[in-house]
């Protein structure tokens, strides 16, 4: 695999879409209108492999085939290992359910008092307000629920969503998500954070999405006033591999940086696409240069038909350890598992503790040699200083 980082790299321009009119490329309702949708929208382009084609043919039944313009361009369309076409490109093994996977891996619907509302940790909640995204990821956790490929019957109604968070005073963290939120009209976007800000014990809201990824183009001026206006809002964006970080998600991100958005990135570690430790830096590289912080590593949650881009999660504890020490600090994301059945995110990091008694801790550093830290706390005997002299300055 492996991604050299070349500062000269970054993907820029119209790429297979040089007739259309810049203009009509920048307008996010452009880029929707234009997704390849079909596997003859898909072989227009690309000769599919036998894999892919059974994937694309089974995708209706799961989760839709969508995929921006912006984003298409990203692939490479000679090579069937590339990892953005992984990520979204069916293939095959969607179809097959391995032991263990489930539909809900997380058990959410369990702890769904509302429709649209996950309410897990008791001070904050997963607020679900749209079942569309701009492109579909093949591994998605809640393919249940978005795209409407499957027969769930959620239909997001953010009313009620409103009033259980309105009733409930412990609730001071609400994160939208979907689906994804940005997808929503300016004008509903708005009245949702309006609303939201009217409600005293909502102290921090944030909005998870990538829309920036897949569609930079939605983040017009205007979205940005609403930020500016209903602010601090945070951002989680989902970056995967550092051929996403383009010009236009880096001047996305500076857009959203500017209206005071702090960003943070999500990445999901996936076979073939992000498991290799050379990856991973260039793309926490990438992320810290357009002002967003690498915030969490998922261990990919036990989704239906996921078992071909599942990682093991040694290798992902190994690649968080080639970070931590080798890199700047905060380039250095938490690598978590979303407990099974829904027992909240859990930390797997490498573990650096070799001991700890009532005396010392033992540990090792970045480059696994054993240090030590006194922890057995006696009165002292010699003073460092003489007290006066501390006292009177002299
Ligand atoms: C991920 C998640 C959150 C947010 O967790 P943080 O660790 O605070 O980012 C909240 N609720 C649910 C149900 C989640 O899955
Ligand atoms: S953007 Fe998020 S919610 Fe939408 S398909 Fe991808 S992972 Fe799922």
């Amino acid at each position: 695999m492996g991604f050299t980082e070349d500062r000269s790299t970054w993907f820029e321009g119209q790429g297979l879409w040089q007739h259309v009119p810049a203009e009509q490329w920048q307008d996010w309702t452009w880029q929707l209108k234009n997704r390849i949708t079909s596997l003859e929208d898909l072989e227009r382009f690309m000769t599919l492999t036998p894999e892919e084609r059974r994937g694309v043919a089974f995708a209706g039944k799961k989760l839709s085939l969508a995929i921006t313009p912006y984003f298409f361009n990203l692939i490479d369309r000679t090579d069937p290992n590339c990892p953005i076409r992984k990520q979204l490109i069916p293939r095959e093994g969607e179809m097959l359910v391995s032991p263990g996977e489930q539909l809900d891996s997380l058990g959410e619907d369990e702890h769904s008092p509302v429709p649209g509302i996950v309410h897990r940790y008791p001070d904050r909640v997963l607020f679900l307000v749209t079942d569309r995204c701009a492109a579909y990821c093949r591994y998605c956790t809640r393919s249940r629920l978005v795209s409407n490929a499957q027969d769930y019957n959620f239909h997001p109604e953010y009313e009620q969503g409103l009033r259980y968070i309105e009733a409930h005073p412990e609730v001071r963290d609400v994160l939208l998500s979907g689906g994804d939120p940005l997808l929503l009209s300016d004008r509903k976007l708005e009245h949702l954070l309006a609303r939201l800000r009217e409600i005293p014990h909502v102290e921090f809201i944030r909005i998870g999405s990538r829309i920036p990824v897949f569609l930079p183009q939605r983040i017009t001026p205007k979205l940005c006033e609403i930020f500016k206006r209903y602010g601090p809002i945070w951002m989680s964006i989902h970056v995967n591999h550092p051929k996403e970080a383009t010009a236009e998600l880096r001047d996305a991100c500076e857009r959203l940086s500017f209206a005071g958005v702090p960003l943070g990135n999500q990445s999901v570690l996936l076979s073939g696409v992000n498991d290799d430790a050379e990856v991973m830096k260039a793309l926490v590289h990438r992320l810290l240069r357009m002002r967003v912080r690498p915030y969490y590593i998922y261990q990919m949650d036990l989704i239906t038909g996921g078992a071909h881009f599942k990682v093991d999660v040694r290798k992902g504890i190994e690649i968080v350890r080639s970070l931590r020490g080798h890199t700047t600090g905060y380039a250095v994301p938490q690598y978590v598992i979303d407990a099974p059945g829904g027992g909240g995110k859990v930390p797997i990091n490498p573990d650096y503790i070799e001991k700890i008694t009532d005396d010392e801790i033992v540990f090792r550093n970045y480059e696994g040699n054993v240090h030590r830290y006194p922890l057995r706390v006696e009165a002292g005997k010699v003073p460092a200083l003489d007290p006066m002299s501390v006292i009177d300055g002299s």
